[in-house]
């Protein structure tokens, strides 16, 4: 089986600004009743989150009345500087922030494609040490920061705020939309993925 999560993640906000916001959005989603105030032990990776609230329905596009039932059902919020990652399964390809060009980390057959991933490892790896090292583009030869190149399937994320629902169907586009406006407009990507 597995469980599913899908993570907002705020690419822009600061490590100043990360936990106000994480604050303040926390309170929106208690108040409208997405998630409920009381900490449980209700999602992965980590002590205690938020088990969905009475209203927890509209944020979704079609509810899941089986939910309720799952013990990993909540709310988690990560308020760290992190490389966010869709679990299973391996970056396919990331794109050239100067010249759009995709770089393949995998064949149509799916085996690897010698040395691509090679070029970002160092980087990606070490991005929530506090590094942001460039990487040259092996189409143009510029180079750009990890954290501003983009992945495909939107694999990887890389920001000091994430809210991870763990389970949850898909996300109705109005609840996003408020999210991100909450966030003060901040670039947001929404990351889905399965442990
Ligand atoms: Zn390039």
């Amino acid at each position: 089986m597995g469980d599913w999560f899908r993570t907002i993640v705020d690419t822009e906000a600061t490590a100043e600004e990360a936990q106000e916001l994480a604050a303040g959005l926390l309170d929106w989603l208690i108040a409208d009743g997405y998630v409920v105030a009381e900490r449980t032990d209700c999602v992965l990776g980590a002590d205690a989150g938020h088990a969905p609230g009475p209203r927890y329905a509209e944020a979704v596009v079609e509810p899941d009345p089986g939910l309720a039932a799952l013990w990993s059902n909540g709310l988690h919020i990560t308020v760290e500087r992190t490389v966010f990652d869709a679990g299973q399964g391996e970056p396919t390809a990331v794109t050239c922030p100067h010249c759009a060009t995709e770089v393949p980390f995998v064949d149509e057959r799916w085996m690897p494609v010698e040395g691509n991933w090679e070029l970002f490892a160092d980087a990606v790896h070490s991005w929530a040490d506090g590094d942001d090292e460039p990487v040259a583009c092996p189409s143009c030869g510029r180079t750009a920061p990890v954290h501003t190149w983009r992945w495909a399937d939107d694999y990887f994320a890389f920001g000091r705020l994430g809210f991870t629902f763990w389970n949850w169907p898909e996300l109705r586009p109005e609840f996003l939309a408020e999210f991100s406006r909450r966030l003060g407009g901040h670039r947001t990507v929404l990351l889905e993925g399965k442990l």
